[in-house]
């Protein structure tokens, strides 16, 4: 059955997707003579490069992310459809809806980008979340907070050391920014309101297998980071990927930590497409396109962001990051426009990288700029306007903008609410709760 009953003559674009390819095809296509369906398995575009601060308790979820149906009100063409899309039948051109229902296309747009990868460890997932989404996020803000929480009524010191230890996996910008962000909750924010436990004491651990932090980064721009994050108090250990995960700690080289607290900041997996459209893959699971960002064979399929395997015209693959996905969603409405206007053939997409930008902790920042290169406290002030900039709305712009402020001039974090309860996550089950006593609750 047809998950929509609309009879319209007019050329259906599917795009599967309101992340940032996905919304820039719609948003690229304002005025075009064609009706638009956009899927989403979520109500909400989110902004993916400030997860990190609602997972460090900085900023709130609303700030970061806006229903997908109020962006597109204005639209009277585009339908929001909340789905999740299961498959693709080429032939018959539908897309496959997980409740048994489909939709007919003419063109169709994959942007449903990608989750972390576990390398193959996936039982991993339960004691190390990752972060992609708001859930991701709120789920290790909860597992930060109660750690502290737990510390403070724990009289076992090595339970205590453990609750105070947070170990992050990968340190590319991601594991950097929450590495620094936690030692800061830690050492800085929190240090007033504690009365058994000194969260100075927290160590913040964050381990790589690679030789330097911000791989992508130029060296000198590593060896900063990594510089300025042993000054905010985190341990970096490099070189020696984890080997083991568990309820109670991680080990690594050889090394065990006992933590309660372990965040998986490494590695990626496509979203399934390519298995939707039994077409070849990467070994991301990212589909391997054609110039023009078609999938192989199927000109009216479009795969775009980090579902797609794109190579730069320098020969080097486009990096997973959301300029790149906005770049490859204005080509390709470009593409669709001139198909639409009887123009035969499509360009090949070119990919131009503005630059990389990571922050650590909240003063400073790296920037590599190609020939421009920036850190320390000017390169946090670009890479916050940068943000400011791109963020949705001016109530968000302020709300985000004033949060800032307050953490800058007075270490206060808005957000600290642990909600959904205070039971413990999985990885306390094995360390319970004592009073100082002793007794355990
Ligand atoms: C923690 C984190 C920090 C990041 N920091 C930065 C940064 O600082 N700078 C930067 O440029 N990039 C950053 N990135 C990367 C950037 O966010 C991605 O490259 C970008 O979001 C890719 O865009 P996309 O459109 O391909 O996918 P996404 O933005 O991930 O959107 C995919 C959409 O598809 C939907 N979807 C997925 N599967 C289905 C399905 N089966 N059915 C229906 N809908 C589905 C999802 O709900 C989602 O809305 C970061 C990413 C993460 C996770």
């Amino acid at each position: 059955m047809s998950a929509t009953h609309a009879e319209d003559s007019r050329h259906h674009l599917v795009v599967v997707g309101a992340g940032f390819g996905g919304l820039e095809v719609v948003h690229r296509l304002a005025g075009a003579p064609l009706r638009i369906t956009l899927i989403d398995r979520r109500n909400h575009h989110l902004f993916q490069p400030l997860l990190y601060q609602v997972a460090t308790a900085s900023l709130a979820t609303s700030e970061i992310a806006w229903p997908i149906r109020h962006l597109l009100r204005r639209r009277r063409e585009v339908t929001t459809l909340l789905a999740t899309v299961a498959g693709v039948d080429k032939q018959a051109r539908r897309v496959l809806l997980d409740d048994g229902s489909f939709l007919s296309y003419d063109t169709l747009v994959i942007a449903t980008g990608a989750r972390h990868a576990y390398f193959g460890h996936d039982a991993w997932e339960s004691f190390a979340p990752g972060l992609k989404t708001l859930e991701d996020a709120t789920t290790i803000r909860r597992r930060i907070l109660l750690a502290f929480e737990r510390a403070e009524r724990e009289a076992d010191p090595a339970r205590r050391k453990a609750l105070l230890t947070f170990v992050i996996i990968g340190a590319g910008p991601t594991g950097v920014e929450l590495a620094g962000t936690i030692a800061e909750l830690a050492h800085m924010t929190l240090v007033d309101e504690f009365r058994s436990i000194d969260t100075r004491e927290a160590r913040v651990v964050l381990i790589e297998g690679g030789p330097r932090v911000l791989a992508a980064f130029t060296e000198d721009l590593s060896t900063y980071a990594q510089r300025s994050l042993e000054k905010l108090g985190v341990e970096v250990e490099l070189g020696s990927p984890v080997t083991e995960c568990t309820a109670n700690g991680v080990v690594y080289g050889g090394k065990t930590v006992p933590a309660a607290t372990i965040i998986w900041a490494a590695g990626v997996q496509a979203s399934p497409a390519a298995e939707w459209l039994g077409v070849a893959a990467d070994r991301a699971g990212r589909v391997q396109v054609e110039a023009d960002l078609t999938a192989p064979g199927n000109p009216e399929i479009f795969v775009i962001g980090d579902t797609a395997a794109v190579v730069a015209p320098d020969g080097s693959p486009v990096p997973g990051i959301a300029p790149a996905a906005k770049q490859q969603g204005g080509h390709v409405a470009q593409t669709i426009r001139a198909r639409l206007a009887g123009q035969a053939g499509s360009s090949p997409f070119r990919y131009q990288h503005a630059g990389s930008l990571a922050t650590i902790g909240k003063r400073l920042a790296v920037i590599d700029f190609g020939r421009i290169k920036l850190r320390g406290a000017l390169a946090w002030w670009i890479w916050g306007l940068a943000h400011i900039y791109f963020l949705i709305g001016v109530r968000n712009r302020l709300s985000v903008a004033l949060s800032w402020l307050w953490i800058h001039t007075r270490d206060q974090r808005s957000s600290r609410l642990i909600t959904q309860g205070s039971a413990s996550p999985k990885p306390a089950a094995s360390m319970p709760a004592r009073t100082s006593e002793g007794a355990e609750l």
